[in-house]
C-alpha cells in the first residue's frame, strides 16, 4: 500500500476546513500507520477513528487537527495531553510545540506509545501512567491542555493546571457524544467556546466517569 500517496490526499482532504498550515504540514508528514495495528494500517488514512485495543480509539484525523489547531502552539509551549492512547497525537503536539507531557491510565497503551514515540525519535514527549488526580498537576501550569477522551463536565481540576492565558480543548457532554469546547484561561473569568460536536471514549477517573 502507497501510504505516502494516502496520507497526502488525506492532509487534502483536511485542508479544506483545516487553516492552520503548519498543522496539516506536521500531519502531512507523521506516519499514523505506524499508530495503529497492523490489522488496521490499510485504513490508516481514512478520515475515521480507528480501535487501538481496550475498548480506545485513536481520534478521527479531522478532529485531531481541529484540536490541535485550537490550541494556538508557535514551537515553545509545554503541553499536557490526557489519554495519550496510540501516541499519534503526541507525536503532532512534540512537533509543535516545545514540550509535551501525555498521561494514559492503561499500562499496556502507555508502553505501546512510549515505544512508537521512541522508535520515531520523539525526545521532547514523556509518557506518564495516570495518578489518581486527573491530568498530571507535579509540572503544571501547562501552556496547553488537550483532553482526548470526554468528560461529563469540564473538570476544574485541569483549568488549574492551565497558565492564565492557556487554552484547553476537552470534550464534554455525555458518555457517547459531546461538544468540544475550547476554555481560556483568563484572570477573572474563563473563555469557552464551542468547537462542534464530536464523539469520545470516556475519560475515567474521580472528576469524570466511573469505569
Ligand atoms: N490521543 C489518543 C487517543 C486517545 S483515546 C491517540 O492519539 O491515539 C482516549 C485515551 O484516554 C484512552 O487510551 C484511555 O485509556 C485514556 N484515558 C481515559 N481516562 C483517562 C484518564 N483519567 N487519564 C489518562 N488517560 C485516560
Amino acid at each position: 500500500m502507497d501510504y505516502r500517496a494516502a496520507r497526502a490526499s488525506l492532509i487534502d482532504h483536511l485542508s479544506s476546513e483545516i487553516r492552520d498550515r503548519r498543522v496539516l504540514e506536521v500531519m502531512a508528514r507523521i506516519p499514523r500507520e505506524r499508530f495503529v495495528p497492523p490489522e488496521e494500517r490499510h485504513l490508516a488514512y481514512e478520515d475515521r477513528p480507528l480501535p487501538i485495543g481496550f475498548e480506545q480509539t485513536i481520534s478521527q484525523p479531522f478532529i485531531v487537527a481541529l484540536m490541535t489547531q485550537a490550541l494556538e502552539l508557535t514551537g515553545t509551549e509545554k503541553v499536557l495531553e490526557i489519554g495519550a492512547g496510540s501516541g499519534y497525537q503526541a507525536a503532532i503536539l512534540a512537533e509543535l510545540a516545545g514540550q509535551v507531557i501525555t498521561v494514559e491510565r492503561l499500562p499496556s497503551l502507555a508502553e505501546a506509545a512510549r515505544t512508537v514515540l521512541g522508535n520515531l525519535g520523539y525526545h521532547n514527549v514523556v509518557v506518564h501512567l495516570a495518578g489518581e488526580t486527573l491530568g498530571w498537576p507535579d509540572e503544571a501550569p501547562y501552556d496547553a491542555i488537550m483532553a482526548t477522551a470526554a468528560a461529563p463536565a469540564v473538570p476544574p481540576e485541569l483549568v488549574a493546571q492551565l497558565a492564565i492565558g492557556g487554552r484547553m480543548v476537552i470534550p464534554v457532554g455525555s458518555r457517547y457524544v459531546q461538544q468540544l469546547y475550547k476554555i481560556t484561561r483568563q484572570k477573572k473569568k474563563d473563555k469557552i467556546q464551542d468547537l462542534g460536536g464530536c464523539c469520545f471514549v470516556p475519560l475515567i477517573g474521580r472528576g469524570a466517569w466511573d469505569e
